[in-house]
């Protein structure tokens, strides 16, 4: 007698009853890389940046905050000319509040979606003063709840205020995951679980501004340039154009963000 077949996506208990069912554990998606390729790529990006620093101009855990908020879909740039006056007034929740949302709109109404961002500026502000007594936590969950605050806003002030090893995947850091197979995923949750995974611990650190700036001066979206990149030798993205790695030496600190 011909075996009945098994439907696809679940497997049977072994217990004669054929009743219950296990889901098929969930598939992640691969690196490319070995664990000592992935090591070398963050050796080498240490070496050409030993300390590298986020490109958003701030004064303290505050102002990084409302920098990062006020980042979204804009430039640094952009946001660091609205936010050098900014903050000479404004540098704390209080101080904020006390601006005003009108004197605050005057401030930033060169950036993009500015209505916006200044009433989410001005709620934070009064959350942080009602819930934290002016502070910014450090902790991811208190964060998101911040009125526009969202994971990748609160990995970034986790990082750079906290010196959490977060991994706030931007539009270069997905790309990156993506283009060189290093921790490919379908959105950025998966990407950030994926280079967590990854990444050796000690480069955790700063492994999110190396891949932003990666992204943002070498490995760029439109057209990247691998003649002037360290790891072209390991990559193995499909776009690649040549496979000698640039000369690894130290670079100086960017100055002007692109
Ligand atoms: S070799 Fe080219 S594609 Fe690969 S990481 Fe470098 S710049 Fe990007």
């Amino acid at each position: 007698m011909e075996k009945p077949k098994r439907k696809s996506g679940a497997s049977t208990i072994r217990d004669g009853s054929n009743a219950k069912r296990r889901p098929r554990p969930v598939r992640r998606p691969r690196s490319l890389y070995t664990p000592a390729e992935v090591h070398e790529i963050f050796r080498r990006f240490s070496i050409q940046r030993p300390e590298p620093k986020g490109e958003l101009e701030h004064t303290n855990a505050f102002t990084l905050l409302v920098a990062v908020v006020l980042s979204a879909q804009a430039t640094d740039v952009g946001v660091n000319k609205a936010t050098r006056a900014l903050f000479e007034v404004a540098d704390t929740p209080e101080k904020m509040l006390a601006l005003g949302e009108a004197q605050l709109c005057d401030y930033i109404r060169t950036i993009g979606l500015w209505r916006n961002k200044a009433k989410n500026v001005m709620a934070l502000s009064q959350a942080l003063i009602r819930d934290f007594g002016g502070d910014v936590p450090g902790d991811r969950g208190e964060l998101v709840k911040l009125p526009g605050v969202g994971r990748k806003t609160a990995n970034v002030v986790l990082n750079m205020a906290f010196g959490q090893p977060t991994m706030a995947v931007d539009t270069h850091i997905f790309r990156i995951g993506n283009r060189l197979g290093l921790a490919p995923g379908k959105t950025p949750a998966e990407v950030e679980a994926g280079l967590i995974r990854v990444i050796p611990p000690e480069y955790l650190r700063h492994a999110h501004h190396w891949l932003i700036l990666h992204g943002r001066y070498v490995c760029k979206a439109r057209r990247p340039e691998c003649e002037r990149c360290v790891i072209a030798d390991i990559c193995k993205a499909a776009v690649k154009t040549n496979s000698v790695p640039a000369p690894l030496v130290e670079l100086a600190p960017v100055t002007e963000p692109a």
